[in-house]
Formats: C-alpha cells, sequence, structure tokens
C-alpha cells in the first residue's frame, strides 16, 4: 500500500478530550497551573451575586496571558481563537467567548494586575530562576492607538473650539428664528437636503458634540502638561535641549489620546506615543511601567521603588544606559546602597578619543582633563601655566555650577590650538565631576565592563520579545491607565513563557511544583 487511511469523516466512539490533543509539556498546562493558584480575591471582589453568573476571572485571565504568549492580542482574535484553538479551548473550557466580554473584563477588571504580577514574580523567586536584587533598566517607546493627525495645539483648539461654540449657536438662533416665522407646520422641509432626515441630523450634532468634547480634554490635557513642564524647567535649568523638547511635547494634544505624547521613535519619525519603563533580571521582567514622558531619566527611582514592591528584595545593583546618569538618580541610588553600572553620555567619545590619541601618538594637550584646578584660588591652570578665573557661580538650590574663562587667552600663541573661540572658557560641576570620576573608574574595572554588559543580553532581548513575538508595537486601547494593564498583560505572559522554559532548564515538572505555597508570599 503506497498511501496510509485518510478518511476525514472518521466518527470516534468516545470524543477525545482536549488534553489529549496537546503535548504534555504545552505552554498553557503551565499557564494554566499559574492561574489556578492566584489569589484572585480583589477581582473577585468586583462581582456581584445578582443577575447571569460571569465567566470565571481566571478563565478570562488564563485566555488574556496565553493570547499575549502568542501575539494574540485583539478582543477579536481571541475571540476566534476560542473557537479554532485546541490551547484556547481549553483554557476557556470549550466555552466561546464574545469579544465583547473578552474587552470588557480586561477594561473594567485588570485595576489590580500589578497585585497578579507580583505573584508570578513569587513564583520565579522560588524555584530560584532569578535574582531580583541585581537589575537592568531601560525604555522602550510604544505606540499609542492615536494618529498625530489628531495632534492640535493649544491656539488651533481655541480656534476651532470657538467655531463650533459658533456653529452651534448660530443653529440654535435660525431654529428659533424659523419657529417664530413658520410655526410648528414648517420646519423639517426647510432643512438642507443632507439633514432633512432627522436620524441623520442627530448623528451629524452628536459628532459635533463628541468633537467638542475630545477638544475640550485636549486642552485641559495641554494646560496639566505645560504645568508639569513649568516645575521641570524650574529644576532643570541648564539642560536646554531637555527644555526645548518638554516645550515641544507640552504645546500639543491629542483628541483621540489626550494623555499619549508626541515622541520620536528609533525610525525617525515622530508618533503619539507612550514611553514603556522595564526592569529585567536574567530576562524577567520585575518591574514596569508607563509614562508619557519620552525621556527615561526621571523614571529611575520610580523603577527601582516598584521592583522592591514587586520582588520584596532589595535592589542592590542596576545596569543602566547614559540617558539615566543624572546628578538625581546617582544619589537616589547611593541612598538607596544600590551600586550603579551607568556611564555618563561623554564616557564613551571620550574613550575613544583617548585611544584615538594613543594611536596616533598625539596626545591631547588642552583637553579638559589636562586643566588642574587650585582650590585656594578657585581657577584653574591650563596646559601653558595660565589661569582661567571664575566667571559665574550657580549655587541656586544646593547646585555647585561655576563658569571659568581664560584671563590671558588673548596673548597665547596656542590659542587655535585649544580653542575655537577668542576665550577659553568652560563649566564645571563638581559634584557632577565627582560622580562622573567613581562612574568610570567602576565601569573601567573588569567586573564593572562585565557587569555594564551583562544589560546587553539582560534587557535588550526582553524588549525583543516584547515587541517582534508577542507584537507589542503598538497599544490597542487608549489611555495612560489601560496602556499600563495592555504592558502588565504582556509583562506577565512574557515571564510566564521564560518561566515554562526554565523549568525546563532545572529539569522541574510542573505537577512536582507547589504554585499555591510559592505565591503565599505576596498573597499574605
Ligand atoms: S588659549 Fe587660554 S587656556 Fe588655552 S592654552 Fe592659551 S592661555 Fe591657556
Amino acid at each position: 500500500m503506497k498511501f496510509m487511511q485518510y478518511n476525514q469523516n472518521q466518527t470516534l466512539l468516545l470524543p477525545p478530550s482536549l488534553v489529549e490533543c496537546l503535548p504534555e509539556d504545552h505552554l498553557c498546562f503551565v499557564i494554566d497551573d499559574v492561574v489556578n493558584s492566584f489569589n484572585l480575591s480583589m477581582i473577585e471582589r468586583g462581582y456581584v451575586e445578582e443577575g447571569h453568573p460571569a465567566y470565571h476571572p481566571k478563565m478570562m485571565i488564563k485566555i488574556l496571558f496565553y493570547g499575549y504568549t502568542q501575539d494574540v492580542r485583539s478582543s477579536r482574535k481571541l475571540e476566534n481563537k476560542t473557537v479554532e484553538d485546541i490551547a484556547f479551548r481549553y483554557l476557556s473550557a470549550n466555552a466561546h467567548l464574545d469579544h465583547g466580554t473578552i474587552n470588557l473584563f480586561r477594561k473594567t477588571h485588570l485595576s489590580e494586575l500589578p497585585f497578579i504580577f507580583a505573584q508570578i514574580i513569587a513564583a520565579i523567586k522560588g524555584l530560584g530562576l532569578a535574582d531580583f536584587s541585581d537589575l537592568s533598566l531601560d525604555g522602550t517607546k510604544i505606540k499609542a492607538q492615536a494618529s498625530t493627525d489628531n495632534l492640535f495645539t493649544k491656539k488651533e483648539i481655541t480656534r476651532l473650539k470657538s467655531r463650533i461654540e459658533t456653529f452651534l449657536a448660530e443653529s440654535d438662533e435660525v431654529d428659533l428664528k424659523e419657529d417664530k416665522q413658520f410655526g410648528k407646520k414648517r420646519g423639517y422641509n426647510q432643512m438642507p437636503e443632507h439633514l432633512a432626515d432627522p436620524k441623520v441630523r442627530r448623528e451629524k450634532i452628536r459628532k459635533i458634540q463628541k468633537k467638542l468634547a475630545d477638544l475640550n480634554n485636549a486642552g485641559r490635557e495641554i494646560d496639566r502638561k505645560q504645568k508639569e513642564a513649568k516645575k521641570d524647567d524650574k529644576e532643570n535649568k541648564t539642560q536646554k535641549g531637555r527644555r526645548k523638547q518638554e516645550k515641544i511635547r507640552n504645546l500639543s494634544s491629542n483628541t483621540t489620546d489626550p494623555e499619549a505624547s508626541l515622541m520620536k521613535m528609533k525610525d525617525g519619525l515622530s508618533r503619539m506615543a507612550y514611553n514603556v519603563g522595564l526592569t529585567t533580571a536574567k530576562q524577567f521582567i520585575a518591574a514596569y511601567d508607563v509614562s508619557d514622558n519620552p525621556s527615561d531619566t526621571r523614571s529611575l527611582p520610580e523603577m527601582v521603588k516598584k521592583t522592591e514592591e514587586n520582588t520584596g528584595q532589595k535592589v542592590k545593583k542596576i545596569k543602566a544606559d547614559a540617558a539615566y546618569f543624572t546628578k538625581n538618580n546617582i544619589n537616589f541610588l547611593t541612598d538607596n546602597q544600590t551600586e550603579a553600572f551607568i556611564p555618563d553620555t561623554y564616557m564613551r567619545a571620550d574613550q575613544r578619543k583617548e585611544d584615538k590619541a594613543k594611536k596616533e601618538n598625539k596626545p591631547e594637550k588642552y583637553d579638559r582633563k589636562n586643566f588642574v584646578y587650585d582650590k585656594e584660588n578657585d581657577q584653574f591652570i591650563c596646559p601653558e601655566g595660565k589661569p582661567l578665573k571664575r566667571a559665574k557661580y550657580d549655587h541656586n538650590k544646593g547646585k555647585d555650577v561655576r563658569t571659568y574663562r581664560g584671563a590671558q587667552c588673548q596673548d597665547c600663541s596656542c590659542r587655535s590650538l585649544c580653542t575655537k573661540g577668542k576665550i577659553r572658557s568652560f563649566t564645571f560641576d563638581f559634584e557632577l565631576e565627582a560622580m562622573r570620576q567613581i562612574m568610570r573608574t567602576r565601569l573601567n574595572t573588569t567586573e564593572g565592563r562585565r557587569k555594564y554588559g551583562e544589560r546587553l543580553y539582560e534587557i535588550e532581548p526582553v524588549m525583543a520579545d516584547l515587541k517582534r513575538n508577542q507584537g507589542l508595537i503598538e497599544f490597542l486601547c487608549r489611555g495612560k491607565e489601560m496602556a499600563l494593564v495592555e504592558t502588565g498583560l504582556a509583562s506577565s505572559a512574557h515571564n510566564l513563557k521564560k518561566l515554562f522554559f526554565g523549568l525546563k532548564r532545572i529539569g522541574m515538572k510542573r505537577k512536582e511544583v507547589d504554585w499555591s505555597s510559592l505565591m503565599k508570599t505576596q498573597t499574605a
């Protein structure tokens, strides 16, 4: 016989169980075990006894978690999967969910998701799969569910609002006038043809009123952002670039999602987006957050705090890129007794310059590091032995930022080698400089280089997994709160996937794990 028997209409005496249709070590079983052990009392409290019984939150969470691991995030796609996909059908116990039900659950019952996320972390910690005291931190921009076409400045919003308000007021006036003129008999037949149908007319007015409400929301959001920007400006007077960025960001708002901000994405284009921050250990996500600020810089204290809350562990070491090197962050980490591995913005460039000078045997004689500080006279001495006197002193709010200017540069024969201007000058922040030196020394040791290098395989693959494999390149829901829920779902799904592979790595079977006792530290 050349071929095996092929009969699609073969009937079975007993229908097979869905469990038998899946391999024993399928991901859905781990998700099933973990979610079954969750304490979901805070979500269950949100349901009432009256009316038709709802689907169990455990089932809804399983469907969402498994969906997010498979790049199936839209409620309509999830609905289809509960009909077509065996793993989804097993998790839903063969219930075919409606997309509206899935969407409603995601929108109304997941405000306590961080608590669920912390229970997954407890399981990972209990199994010894990661040490959450040694972390990597980074941020990535995820597109919001809004187009830049609906981005308006405060001026445009005021202009559009006044046009709509005038239009509505004029319509009322015309209605009143015509009522008086024609009485009750005539009216509709006086309408233009495209507005003659009352249904069409009502819909048009509803749309105009919605537009007005959106514009009002966007206006309010601009006010809020401008207030924040003013506060930031006061704190960061010396950072011109950041101020400019803040100004651009805060002058406009989107009518579709007023909480999203205009951000420059990796492809160089500006889009409406949110900034997602993550901390990771051994490719497990320890904490996540969503911000409308395109800059990563100020998120560090909050991320460390969230990580410690989620893991119940002190953060002892943290690795991050140069965007996080600020005085506030370094001071925070020192107070928190966390060892930081964060290069400053110029560290790599300075290193390259030094290497090049060494290679070409041309020492950078007039580099700033060759200017010696004379503490007694509060001045610098240049390589030619001439002084640079203090010109400005900014000591606002505990700052110690001083500007020094060459006192004898006009007559110097080496001026063209030392400066492009007429006088050599530089600004010196003593506190920042001290931090920079300590950090550079730490990062230039073998251990420092190794530690900082860990970032590349600890956090970058996690970002790639969320975006490429789980499809988190655009949020499906609007608003910052929902962006946070979606990030929480994607992060939980990622951790469950890693947990699944982690079990294989340590040679444990899911049935051997006492999930409830692993999680009890979080649920106690
Ligand atoms: S230009 Fe001024 S700072 Fe530079 S070497 Fe000459 S005197 Fe010194």
